[in-house]
């Protein structure tokens, strides 16, 4: 059996309350036809995520928290813990966007921390990479995603590997349109794989999932998820409506 294909959705800071709900309605009108080797995930706004959690309860959309902080509880005004996106019905949680790192200033160590809080606290990271513009045309793409890679999975364990996912999002294509060739994708997607049996087996490395994501849109999702290691889509922009989201899943 090959790899889990994972069509997923980042929301951003998108949507109110009646939005929300008329996209998840959307969604769940549709998501049958979406072919049943494939999984769906969406990262609604936190304070949106209780609700869009007990309105897919039960059905193939599962849903996650876009950030969280890494401690359990405190005071640390503005955030969320892991606890609250758990008991939010959440199972995933998006880390290392490319937003979290450049608009607000995350670095890898702190990203570590909180991969290492979902796995203590029972949620499942999908951990995001990316290089910027600059560091793409200067050909130090796959230095970027190797260090992001090593120190955002710092004392994480082989075991725990299993049920990480990893997004390759790089940061000229996000929200540009400029999406990266289906070979561009491939080409990081299998170095990053290397990566990943370099630091623990190649046993692991065949197991994880990589996602790639930027300006993906249903007419561009099928060449890259047809590539050998592209396992679906982290979707910004293009899942904000339920046609074209649904549009990607059936690609
Ligand atoms: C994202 O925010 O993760 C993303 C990929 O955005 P977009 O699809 O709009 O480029």
């Amino acid at each position: 059996m090959g790899r889990r294909v994972i069509i997923s959705g980042n929301w951003k800071m998108n949507k109110e309350s009646a939005g929300a709900a008329e996209l998840v309605k959307g969604l769940l009108a549709d998501v049958k036809n979406m072919s049943a080797e494939r999984e769906m995930i969406i990262f609604p706004p936190a304070i949106y995520l209780k609700e869009v959690s007990e309105m897919t309860k039960g059905s193939k959309i599962k849903t996650g928290a876009q950030n969280m902080y890494f401690k359990a509880e405190g005071a640390f005004t503005g955030e969320n813990s892991p606890k609250m996106v758990k008991d939010a019905g959440a199972q995933y949680i998006l880390i290392g966007h490319s937003e979290r790192r450049h608009v607000f200033g995350e670095t890898d160590a702190l990203i570590n921390q909180k991969v290492k809080a979902a796995y203590e606290f029972g949620l499942l990271p999908m951990l995001c990479i990316g290089e910027l513009l600059e560091e793409f045309k200067a050909g130090k793409s796959k230095d970027v995603c190797k260090k992001q890679l090593v120190e955002g999975l710092k004392d994480v364990s082989a075991d725990q590997m299993k049920s990480m996912v990893i997004a390759y999002e790089p940061v000229w294509a996000i929200g540009t349109g400029e999406v990266a060739t289906p070979e561009i994708a491939e080409d990081i997607h299998k170095f990053c794989r290397e990566v990943l049996t370099d630091l623990y087996s190649a046993e692991i490395s065949s197991i994880v999932p990589i996602l790639y994501g930027g300006s993906v849109k249903a007419d561009n999702a099928a060449g890259l998820i047809a590539k050998e290691n592209v396992d679906g889509a982290l979707v910004g922009g293009a899942c904000l409506d339920a046609a074209s989201f649904m549009g990607i899943a059936k690609a």
